[in-house]
């Protein structure tokens, strides 16, 4: 695969400073390498889901206005518009969590779906360039169910810019060999303490820990890992039957059961 443009490689290197630093100063675990096993595999995905897959969703998004425009009301767009900035944006990163949430679960407990979705579970160290690890349909079927939703609710522009970014922070920072005292935060803000229990594969972690942004979300639907300190010791699918490498991973969902 070409990995080209000048803007590619910015954003690379961008990130990586970013986030190697982060991981530096506050590291979970100390002796992990930057350039630890299958980072060349995330590397392709992150190259994938933030190009090729971010051009498609330019053309997502102009479906999303054709798809869910009849289902927008004025008297809602009108209400939620008329919400100061900060409400406003908090109540769209709510509902985008929640819409996340059941796209999520829905991927855990639908077996078609959990073949898409094994592809980012079999991450077996984590770090901030492992969430990049995403099979792309669920990508792009995620990102219309959440788009589209708040598309219909009619969050401003400015408010929509903001989430956007604290999206693509949360994505990168959850995953990320991060240690930091969170004390009672833990409980209402998605942590990479929370995540990386999501990605554990002890047995009290699985199916647990949906939520991307408000950890409230799965303490008050009764999915949030419970009485686990510390860290997961094991990370990736139970029984780890997903192969590396980019194209494979691509392949996985589409591929006889029997072949795992
Ligand atoms: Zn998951
Ligand atoms: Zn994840």
């Amino acid at each position: 695969m070409r990995l080209p443009s000048v803007t590619f490689r910015a954003f690379l290197l961008g990130s990586t400073l970013i986030f190697a630093v982060i991981e530096k100063i506050f590291p979970l675990y100390k002796g992990q390498l930057l350039f630890r096993r299958e980072w060349q595999t995330d590397l392709v995905h992150f190259a994938v889901n933030h190009f090729i897959v971010g051009l498609a969703l330019l053309t997502v998004n102009f479906a999303i206005h054709r798809l869910f425009g009849w289902l927008a009301s004025d008297t809602i767009q009108n209400t939620v518009q008329s919400i100061p900035f900060l409400p406003q944006l908090l109540l769209c990163i709510l509902c985008a969590d929640l819409v996340q949430y059941c796209t999520h679960r829905a991927y855990h407990e639908i077996p078609f779906l959990w073949r898409f979705h094994a592809v980012h579970h079999s991450a077996k160290t984590m770090d901030w360039l492992a969430g990049s690890r995403q099979h792309m349909v669920e990508l792009i079927i995620t990102r219309v169910g959440v788009l589209g939703a708040l598309y219909v609710l009619g969050f401003e522009k400015n408010v929509m810019d903001v989430y956007i970014v604290v999206v693509g922070f949360q994505a990168v920072f959850n995953h990320a060999n991060v240690h930091l005292p969170w004390g009672p935060i833990k409980y209402v803000i998605v942590t990479p303490d929370f995540h990386h229990w999501h990605h554990s594969s002890d047995d009290a972690a699985i199916d647990k820990n949906y939520a991307a942004h408000f950890a409230f979300i799965d303490h008050i639907l009764g999915t949030a890992v419970k009485g686990q300190t510390g860290f997961p010791e094991k990370y990736g699918v139970v029984g780890d039957y997903v192969p590396d490498g980019f194209t494979r991973q691509l392949m996985f969902p589409f591929r006889s059961r029997k072949d795992d």
